[in-house]
This record gives structure tokens, C-alpha cells and sequence, in this order.
């Protein structure tokens, strides 16, 4: 190979408001990874031996160092994603309290407990432990580069395992900062590692032997090429996709709280929320006042001040195609216009009445677009939410039947009379159904995720007949088979 062929060794990364180049990063290759996850497994022996007494105060001081760098941290997300101050600052705040509550969760939820033996087990004492996996592969995306991976990273590491993690191409320097700040709480051992590079290092790390579960966070179309990539080597995965996130809005519902709520979940971060709203459904009774809280508000909203840009420039091209689609399919703009693309930023979207097989509806935009469709009742509404593949969270305003709806919907979370709330209450699991992936982060579940459950059956005293051996007599067995039939076969 000559030096022209070589993979590029480095690559920048860029402020996406301005271009400007804020970072220079290692292309990582296979045996880079490798490396990484060879040296995150050393350091897991040290990690798990400490037990959770020895792991919850080294974590509790790396949430520290986080906490009082919140502001250090929040300049980094924003040069390079380009979103306003005080979002990336509400990303870290999220972040420092899933960390917290992971490490003073992890012992209650993963220590060894006693469960009941049964009857056939009567001479036994049962008890199941969750020991970590050892070393857990991250994989993550770029719109909230600090919450998002922290949801495998805080509790995978309180589980007892070490990381090695591959943030985004856009946003490797939020991933090195990360890193950096454990390393300077913990520096006993390499807790926390980054990879850096493209496509190809995370595909690496998929593949890197040593490697106890992938926890992938990104788009569907790359889930299912890393889920293949570590069927090569048995090795499990956690899938964490986008999503097309619905709100239903009831006759009943206080329409300004809903309005307020559609607007911030559909245009905060320009849409690039994995859980924002995407689909508004409104029942017909209260859809014109609706609309006209949402217009108000949306068009009160300035792109480059209110969000920021785009920050995967090719992402403006997936909006403008979604909003030709919706308009030229009939729907109705009461926002902004064919046109929302300019300079890297998107213009807030609002449009009524988009046929259901408007790619704005079916497929996900991750912009700052709203589609409001009024629906005829509950059962219409929860249909349409229901109709599409992906299935991560969703968002119910009603007076009265709040529960009652979300209870019928097919996804992960949803927010009741509010918009993506589950994320922060760290003891909810946090994850989709379909093309929304698998698997949970946060909660108990998400402790859980990043360990293998182990079952102890100890022998407390010795049967006077013995069942399970060559010395068995066959009257055991009638007598047992007898027993059976009069306890189960009634
Ligand atoms: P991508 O799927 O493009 O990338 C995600 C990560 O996978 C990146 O680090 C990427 O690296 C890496 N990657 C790319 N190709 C491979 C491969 N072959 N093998 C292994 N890793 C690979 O997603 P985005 O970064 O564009 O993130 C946006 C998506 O993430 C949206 O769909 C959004 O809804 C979803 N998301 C889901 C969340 C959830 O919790 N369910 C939360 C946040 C976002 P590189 O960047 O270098 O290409």
C-alpha cells in the first residue's frame, strides 16, 4: 500500500454554525480498537473487584467533577453541534443525575438476592446475582452526545463494567471530554475509553474480540448493520433507534399546555431529538383552537436563535424533501413554507391534514417540523400513532383519560400531559419496540442490561431420596409423578 491509499489517520471535526474546524481526532483502525477493548478488560478485573461499596464513591466523584464543569462541558456540545447554551447545558444536568442515581441504585438492583426455592426445591437455597459483562461497547450518535451515550456509559460502568466508547464523526471532542473527566476522578485505571473515526471504528469495535454487548444508539438503517456485525461473534446488543413520536391531544385537554408542548418537543434541538414530536394528532372537536395555540407559538420561534442548525448538513435535504412531500400530498402549511432551508438552518414547519402516507408521516424527519392531523376520536388517534414501524415514545394530553391512552399505545414511554418527561425520571427504563430497536437504558432495566444474570441453587441438606442420581429408586418417581398429578393436573 502506498502512503496515497492509506486511510486518512485524522480527521476534523467542525462547528456546524460556522464551519470552522474545532478539532483534529485519530481515525481509529481495527487494531487501535482492539487495543482499547485489551486494556478496558485489565481495568474491568480492577472495576468489578472493587464491589459496589468500592465502585459508587469513584463514580460519585467523577459525577462531581461533571457537575461543577457543566459549563466547561456545555461549550464543548455546543461548538459542535451548534445548539444554544442552555440546551446542552440541560443535556449535562440530565446526564449528572442518570449518573448519580445508577451508581446508588446499582447495589440494591444487581446484588446478589434470595428468590423462593419451591417445593421440588425445598432442600435448596436459591439466590441470582448480576455480575457485569466486563467490557461494553458504546456506540453514539451526535444530537445529545452527552445524554444519550451516558444512558449506556453511567450504567454499564455502575454495573461493574468498563467502556470503550465511539461517539459520533460529528461529535468525537464531547466523547474525549467525557473521558477525560473520569480519567482525572478515577485515574486508577482506564475506566472510560474513546474511539474515534468513522463508520469503520464502530463497525471495529462491533468485531473487536472481548467485547461482552454493543449498546448502539443511532438510526435504524445502522442498528441493523451493527446488530449484524456482532452476530458474527454471538456477541448481544442493545438497540436504541429513532423514532416517529406521536402526541395525542384530547377534547378534554388543556390545549395552550398541549400547544406548548407539541411546539418544544417537535422544534427544540431543530427537531433532532430522537423521542421530539413528530405527529400531532388532534381530536376534531378542539383541532382549530389547537392549531392556532400551536401557529402562535411557532411562529414565534427564530432559527439560529430559538435551536441551531442542522448540525448534519445533509439532514436539511431529508426536511425539505418531507415538507415538499407533505405539502404536495395535500397538507396544509400553517408555518412556514415549501422553502424552510437556509444557510444550514431549518425554519420552523407547521402543517394540517398531511395524508398518512406522506413520508411526514411515515418516515423521520428530525427537523423542526410539525404534522397536525385531526383525528375523529381516541380510537382514530391511537390507530394513526400506532400505524407507522417505529415505536420509541409518544406524548398524551387529556383531562381525563390520560393513562388510559397511553396504556394503548405501541412504544416505549410515554408523557402524560407533558413531552418527553420520562427522560429525566432516571428509574424509568428508557427504549422502543420495532423499528425503534430494543433493549432499555435508565432504571432498573438498564442496570440490568449490562449484566448476566446468575443463578446459585446451594444444597442446604441432602434429600433422604435422592432424585437426581443413578441411586434412585423407582418408587421415587411414582411417588413424585403421584404428587404432581394431585397438585398441577386438577
Ligand atoms: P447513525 O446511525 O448515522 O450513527 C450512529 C453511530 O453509529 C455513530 O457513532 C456512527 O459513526 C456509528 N456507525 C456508523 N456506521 C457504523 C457501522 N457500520 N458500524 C458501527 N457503527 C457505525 O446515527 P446518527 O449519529 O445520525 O444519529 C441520529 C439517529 O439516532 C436518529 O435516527 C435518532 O433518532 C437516533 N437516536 C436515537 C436515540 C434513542 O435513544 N433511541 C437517542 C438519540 C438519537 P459515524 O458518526 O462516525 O458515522
Amino acid at each position: 500500500m502506498t502512503a496515497t491509499d492509506a486511510a486518512p489517520r485524522t480527521f476534523e471535526s467542525l462547528d456546524p454554525r460556522t464551519g470552522d474546524v474545532v478539532g483534529t481526532h485519530p481515525v481509529h483502525d481495527a487494531a487501535a480498537v482492539q487495543a482499547a477493548v485489551d486494556k478496558a478488560a485489565v481495568a474491568a478485573d480492577w472495576w468489578r473487584g472493587l464491589g459496589f461499596d468500592g465502585r459508587l464513591p469513584r463514580l460519585a466523584a467523577w459525577r462531581s467533577l461533571l457537575a461543577n464543569r457543566i459549563d466547561d462541558l456545555a461549550g464543548v456540545i455546543v461548538t459542535e453541534t451548534g445548539k444554544p447554551l442552555d440546551d446542552a447545558r440541560l443535556e449535562l444536568v440530565l446526564a449528572v443525575d442518570h449518573l448519580d442515581w445508577a451508581a446508588r441504585n446499582a447495589k440494591r438492583v444487581l446484588g446478589r438476592r434470595s428468590v423462593r426455592a419451591g417445593l421440588l426445591g425445598a432442600n435448596q437455597a436459591a439466590s441470582v446475582s448480576y455480575p457485569p459483562l466486563g467490557v461494553v461497547g458504546v456506540i453514539g450518535p451526535w444530537n445529545y452526545p452527552v445524554f444519550t451515550p451516558m444512558g449506556s456509559i453511567a450504567y454499564a460502568l455502575a454495573a461493574g463494567n468498563t467502556v470503550v466508547f465511539k461517539p459520533s464523526e460529528l461529535t468525537p471532542g464531547v466523547g474525549r471530554a467525557l473521558a477525560d473527566t473520569l480519567a482525572e476522578a478515577v485515574p486508577d485505571a482506564p475506566l472510560l475509553q474513546v474511539v474515534t473515526g468513522y463508520g469503520e471504528t464502530g463497525a471495529a469495535l462491533c468485531r473487536a474480540r472481548g467485547v461482552g454487548k454493543i449498546a448502539f444508539t443511532g438510526s435504524t438503517a445502522t442498528g441493523k448493520r451493527v446488530m449484524a456485525a456482532c452476530a458474527e461473534n454471538l456477541v448481544p446488543v442493545l438497540i436504541e433507534c429513532g423514532g416517529k413520536d406521536a402526541m395525542i391531544v384530547d377534547s378534554d385537554a388543556d390545549l395552550a399546555a398541549a400547544a406548548d408542548a407539541a411546539v418544544w418537543g417537535g422544534m427544540s434541538n431543530a427537531g433532532q431529538t430522537c423521542v421530539g414530536v413528530e405527529r400531532v394528532y388532534v381530536l376534531g372537536t378542539v383541532a382549530d383552537a389547537f392549531a392556532a395555540e400551536v401557529t402562535k407559538r411557532a411562529l414565534a420561534l427564530r432559527a439560529g436563535e430559538s435551536f441551531g442548525p442542522m448540525t448534519m448538513p445533509a439532514q436539511a435535504d431529508v426536511v425539505a424533501r418531507h415538507v415538499a412531500d407533505a405539502l404536495a400530498a395535500g397538507g396544509t402549511a400553517l408555518v412556514g413554507g415549501p422553502d424552510p432551508v437556509h444557510d444550514g438552518l431549518v425554519d420552523p414547519v407547521v402543517i394540517a391534514d398531511v395524508p398518512e402516507d406522506s413520508v411526514a408521516v411515515t418516515e423521520e424527519t428530525f427537523g423542526p417540523v410539525l404534522v397536525v392531523n385531526r383525528v375523529q376520536d381516541v380510537d382514530d388517534a391511537v390507530r394513526r400513532a400506532n400505524a407507522t414501524g417505529y415505536g420509541l415514545g409518544a406524548s398524551v394530553f387529556s383531562g381525563a383519560r390520560g393513562e388510559e391512552i397511553a396504556g394503548r399505545l405501541r412504544c416505549g414511554m410515554v408523557a402524560v400531559n407533558g413531552v418527553i418527561s420520562f427522560a429525566g425520571i432516571p428509574a424509568l427504563p428508557f427504549g422502543g419496540v420495532g423499528d425503534s430497536g430494543f433493549g432499555r437504558i435508565h432504571g432498573d432495566d438498564g442496570l440490568r442490561e449490562f449484566t448476566r444474570p446468575q443463578a446459585v441453587a446451594r444444597q442446604r441438606f441432602a434429600l433422604p431420596v435422592p432424585l437426581t442420581s443413578f441411586r434412585r429408586p423407582a418408587s421415587a418417581m411414582k411417588g413424585l409423578v403421584r404428587m404432581t398429578r394431585l397438585r398441577m393436573g386438577r
